[in-house]
C-alpha cells in the first residue's frame, strides 16, 4: 500500500483510499477520504496507545462508514498509531524502545521509533484544521468517559477545542496544564485539538465503541465537515463540567492495590481511595482524596509499581 502523502495528493473530491504512514520502518493503517464539497481538514489518530480498543476499533468502524458523498473537507485517519505496542499488547509504549509515544511529540526526524512516529504525525497536524486524538483506559485502566482539550496554547485555540468538545456526550471536560502529549503538540503549533477517553480494560465493548462514534461524528458536525443532523443534539447531552486541574495520585511503593472507589464517583477530601498491600497481605499504604471532585480513571490491576498513576481525580 502507498504512503497516505503520496494517496493523499493524488486523490480528486469524492473519494475514499486505504494508505499506510510510514514511518521508515513502520506503517500505520490509515484511511483518506476526501468529500465532495470543500471544508475542513480533521486529522484523526487512534492507537498512540496500543491496547486502548474501544478508541482503535471505533477509528476503524469509522474509516469504513463514512462515505465521501457526506463529508466537506478532508479526513485523515490513523487506525493504529503504535502498531508494534498494540501487536506485542504492550501497554502506554512502543515496542522498539520502551517510549510512551504520547510524551514524545513533537518527535524527531531522526529520533527512535517513538520520536520518528511522532514526527511524521506532526507533519499531519500541521496540515490539518483540528486533531482529535482517541484514546481510553488502558489494559490496567478503567475510566469514566470524559474529554481533555488543551491549556498552554492561544486562547482562540483552547476556546476552539472547547466549542468542539461541547458537542459530545461527557459530563467532564478537563483543561490541560500540560505541554506533553500529541493534542498538545498540535495545540501549541495553532492547530485547536482534543483527547478523548472512553472504554477500557483491555475491552472491546460494543456500547463504547458506538458512543466513540456518535461522539467523533458529532465533533465533526460541529466542524461542518460532516451534516449537521449528526451533531448530538442538546437535550440529548449531559452537563458538561470543565475542571481546571485534576489530581494525578501516584503510588510511592509497590505492591498489591486495593481501590476502594470507582470510576465517576464522587470523592470528598479525606475519603479513603484504596491501599496498597504487601503480597502477604499486609497493608503498607493507604491512599486518601487531597479534595473533593470525581474519579476520571484508575488502575484495576492487582500489581501497582512505584511511580504509576493510581487513581486520577478533579
Ligand atoms: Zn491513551
Amino acid at each position: 500500500m502507498d504512503d497516505i502523502k503520496s494517496v493523499w495528493s493524488s486523490m480528486k473530491a469524492g473519494e475514499k483510499k486505504r494508505a499506510v504512514m510510514c514511518a521508515e520502518d513502520v506503517d500505520m493503517p490509515a484511511t483518506i477520504i476526501t468529500g465532495l464539497r470543500p471544508g475542513k481538514t480533521i486529522l484523526l489518530t487512534a492507537g498512540i496507545h496500543g491496547c486502548e480498543y474501544c478508541s482503535i476499533q471505533a477509528a476503524i468502524e469509522l474509516a469504513d462508514e463514512l462515505r465521501p458523498e457526506e463529508v466537506s473537507g478532508t479526513l485523515l485517519i490513523i487506525h493504529i498509531a503504535n502498531p508494534s505496542g498494540f501487536k506485542e499488547r504492550l501497554p502506554e509504549v512502543v515496542a522498539e524502545d520502551g517510549k510512551n509515544l504520547n510524551r514524545v511529540f513533537p518527535g524527531k526526524a531522526d529520533g527512535s521509533k517513538a520520536e520518528r512516529i511522532a514526527w511524521h504525525i506532526t507533519a499531519l497536524q500541521k496540515r490539518a484544521d483540528f486533531y482529535i486524538d482517541m484514546h481510553g483506559g488502558d489494559l490496567h485502566e478503567s475510566m469514566h468517559p470524559f474529554v481533555f482539550i488543551p491549556g498552554v496554547a492561544e486562547e482562540s485555540v483552547t476556546q476552539a477545542a472547547r466549542d468542539a468538545a461541547q458537542t459530545l456526550s461527557v459530563d467532564m471536560r478537563v483543561r490541560s496544564r500540560a505541554t506533553t502529549g500529541a493534542y498538545n503538540s498540535a495545540a501549541i503549533l495553532g492547530v485547536p485539538s482534543m483527547l478523548i477517553e472512553r472504554g477500557g480494560n483491555g475491552q472491546i465493548s460494543r456500547t463504547e465503541v458506538d458512543a466513540y462514534k456518535r461522539d467523533v461524528r458529532s465533533v465533526l458536525a460541529h466542524l461542518a465537515v460532516l451534516p449537521a443532523d449528526r451533531l448530538i443534539p442538546p437535550a440529548q447531552r449531559p452537563q458538561q463540567r470543565e475542571l481546571d486541574s485534576a489530581v494525578y495520585l501516584e503510588a510511592d511503593t509497590e505492591g498489591c492495590w486495593h481501590p476502594c472507589v470507582a470510576p465517576g464517583q464522587p470523592v470528598s477530601q479525606g475519603q479513603p481511595l484504596g491501599e496498597v498491600r504487601t503480597s502477604f497481605g499486609e497493608p503498607c499504604r493507604q491512599y486518601a482524596a487531597e479534595r473533593d471532585g470525581r474519579v476520571l480513571y484508575m488502575t484495576v490491576s492487582l500489581a501497582v509499581e512505584k511511580g504509576t498513576p493510581l487513581v486520577a481525580y478533579g
